[in-house]
C-alpha cells in the first residue's frame, strides 16, 4: 500500500479511508471511532494543502521546527495538529497549547514540565503516554510496569489530561507480527483504566502506521498515524 506510485494524495486518502472503514466494520467497531492522523514529516505545505482539500483534518508532526511554519501557513484551514515525535523538555513551552494532543509523553518529568507550562498558559493540555512494549532501549516510552507505578502522579497534574496510550511496535516484516503488541496495548489501557485515577482516561489508543494500521484497528486503535500510505515514500 505504501508503494503506489502514480496515485494522487486524494486517491490515497480515499483508499486509506476505505480501508479504515472496512477494518472497523469488520471488527464490529464504529468507523467514526477511528481517527486518521496524517504523519506529515517531510511533507510540504502544498501537499498538505492538497490533503486538507480532500478532507484531511488532523496532522501529526515529529519536530517543532518543521511544524511551526506549516501551522502558520495553514492556520486558516480546518486542520488541527498533534505532536507525535520525541519531545525534549526545553521545547515543551512552544508545544503546549499549539498541539491539541501530545502523543509521545514518555516520562513523568516531561509530563510535569507540560503541566507547569500549561499552567502558565492557563490551559489544560491533552496528552497520551507512550509505551515501549518491546522494551527496546533505542526507543522512547514507558515500560509497562513503570507506567503502572507513575500513573497516579500523572493523575495529580492539574493542567494535564491523560487521554490514553501510544505505541510504536518493534519493526516487523509482516503486519500480523505487530498484532500481539497492539493487543497488549489495549489490555494495558484496560487494566490501567481500572485503577480509576482522577481525570486519567484510557479511551485513546494511538497505534498503527502505514504498514499495519488495519491490524491496529482490528485491535482497537482510535488514532492511526499514517505517512507513506497518504504521501508516498519519503525521500531519504
Ligand atoms: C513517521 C511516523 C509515522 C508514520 O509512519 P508511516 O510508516 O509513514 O506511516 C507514525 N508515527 C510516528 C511517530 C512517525 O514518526
Amino acid at each position: 500500500m505504501s508503494q503506489l506510485p502514480g496515485f494522487s494524495i486524494s486517491d490515497r486518502i480515499g483508499m486509506v479511508r476505505d480501508r479504515i472503514q472496512s477494518a472497523a466494520s469488520q471488527s464490529g467497531r464504529d468507523p467514526q471511532a477511528v481517527r486518521l492522523v496524517a504523519a506529515t514529516k517531510g511533507v510540504s505545505i502544498e501537499r498538505l494543502r492538497e490533503a486538507i482539500g480532500v478532507g484531511l483534518n488532523l496532522a501529526g508532526e515529529n519536530r517543532l521546527q518543521e511544524a511551526l511554519p506549516k501551522i502558520e501557513a495553514l492556520q486558516n484551514t480546518p486542520v488541527r495538529w498533534h505532536f507525535i515525535g520525541r519531545l525534549q523538555r526545553r521545547k515543551v513551552r512552544a508545544v503546549v497549547g499549539v498541539f491539541d494532543v501530545i502523543h509521545s509523553v514518555d516520562s513523568l518529568d516531561l509530563a510535569q514540565e507540560i503541566d507547569k507550562r500549561a499552567g502558565f498558559a492557563g490551559i489544560r493540555q491533552d496528552i497520551l503516554l507512550e509505551v515501549n512494549l518491546g522494551e527496546e532501549p533505542s526507543k522512547g516510552g514507558f515500560y509497562a510496569d513503570h507506567l503502572e507505578r507513575v500513573l497516579p502522579q500523572m493523575g495529580g497534574l492539574a493542567h494535564v489530561r491523560v487521554k490514553g496510550l501510544m505505541m510504536i511496535p518493534p519493526l516487523a516484516t509482516v503486519p500480523g507480527h505487530s498484532r500481539p503488541y497492539f493487543r497488549r496495548l489495549r489490555e494495558l489501557a484496560h487494566s490501567l483504566s481500572r485503577q480509576s485515577i482522577g481525570d486519567v482516561s484510557m479511551g485513546e489508543l494511538s497505534m498503527g502506521m502505514s504498514d499495519d494500521f488495519v491490524v491496529a484497528i482490528e485491535e482497537g486503535a482510535t488514532l492511526v498515524r499514517l505517512g507513506r500510505a497518504i504521501f508516498g515514500e519519503r525521500d531519504a
